[in-house]
């Protein structure tokens, strides 16, 4: 009788979801310790240009360092730290480390990059996201220039005259906005020119592919088609091989990241790779 009345299959959802929200509870709650701890870190991945084959700004990726289970990558803490509101911290940590990092290898005569902060949806919702750049900027003394705030589409398009406004803001401190993922998310094409932003990066799942897939190369050639005749940069991410980075070359792309170029990096790894680089040489690709 309980069976005829689906009752097995309520009973089994009402456990699976149980055990997924006591889950995300136990992750929130180790989060916020780690976050005490010290246990999150900021790694550094090499964007190169492909004009001048050198190493010219590094993604901020945030890392959990976590005492029994080694490195845990953010795409299993990053949501529930976004749903908890969590992310508004996390979110402030990268931003000051990114910026306290890329003065230094400036001060250190290493090298004069930019470093690029993730920035989610939830932080533009409910932060004074300029008033945070601004005062980061003024605190670690990077200069604007050298500072690049990577956005979805996704998350613009929740708000559009919030998110012009915002963008408007953020481009009078002279900071630069990529808009990450291109192509995955909903927006229209007509809202680029409503965005102040300065690059595209196109996403990964376009790139996998590229030259296997005549569909995928036509799409990344249209991506920087577009993106340059609005005078935007264009960023591959995702470069695995030679072969995409040669394909990427021709089609005009501008900067490539990827485990081709090298992994996500510690701050040590990256000031090593970053030394390796010096006036005279660029990479060997
Ligand atoms: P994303 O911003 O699109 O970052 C690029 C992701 O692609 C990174 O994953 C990077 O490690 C990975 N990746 C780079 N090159 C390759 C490649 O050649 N092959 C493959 N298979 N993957 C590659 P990661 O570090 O796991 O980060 C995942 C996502 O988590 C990021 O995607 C970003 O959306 C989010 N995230 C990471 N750090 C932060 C942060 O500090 N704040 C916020 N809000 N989100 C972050
Ligand atoms: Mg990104
Ligand atoms: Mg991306
Ligand atoms: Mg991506």
């Amino acid at each position: 009788q309980a069976k005829y009345l689906g009752g097995n299959n309520i009973q089994f959802y009402n456990v699976a979801l149980q055990n997924q929200t006591q889950y995300h509870m136990e992750i929130e709650g180790d989060l916020r310790k780690a976050m005490q701890n010290h246990e999150l870190e900021v790694f550094f991945q090499p964007k190169v240009n492909v004009h001048t084959k050198r190493i010219e700004s590094a993604e901020a990726l945030v890392r959990w360092r976590h005492p029994s289970r080694g490195l845990i990558s953010p795409s299993e803490f990053i949501h529930i730290a976004e749903d908890s509101g969590l992310i508004a911290e996390i979110g402030k940590f990268v931003l000051l480390k990114s910026c306290q990092q890329a003065k230094k290898w400036a001060d250190d005569d290493i090298a004069t990059i930019t470093v690029s902060v993730n920035v989610s949806a939830h932080q533009l919702r409910h932060e004074n996201l300029p008033q945070a750049v601004g005062d980061v900027l003024k605190r670690t003394k990077l200069p604007e220039n050298q500072l690049e705030l990577e956005l979805t589409e996704s998350a613009l398009m929740e708000n559009l005259s919030a998110a012009t406004a915002l963008l408007t803001k953020l481009c009078a401190l002279g900071v630069s906005i990529s808009l990450d993922d291109f192509g995955t998310g909903y927006s229209s094409l007509s809202h680029l020119k409503l965005f102040p932003v300065d690059a595209l990066k196109i996403d990964r799942s376009f790139i996998r592919d590229i030259t296997s897939k005549q569909e995928d190369e036509a799409i990344v050639n249209a991506i920087i088609v577009l993106g340059h005749s609005l005078n935007l940069k264009v960023i591959a991410e995702g470069v695995e091989n030679i072969k995409q980075l040669e394909l990427l070359e021709r089609l005009g792309c501008d900067e490539i990241q990827g485990y081709f170029i090298a992994k996500p990096l510690s701050a040590a790894d990256m000031t090593h790779m970053l030394k390796q680089q010096t006036e005279f040489t660029s990479l060997d690709l």
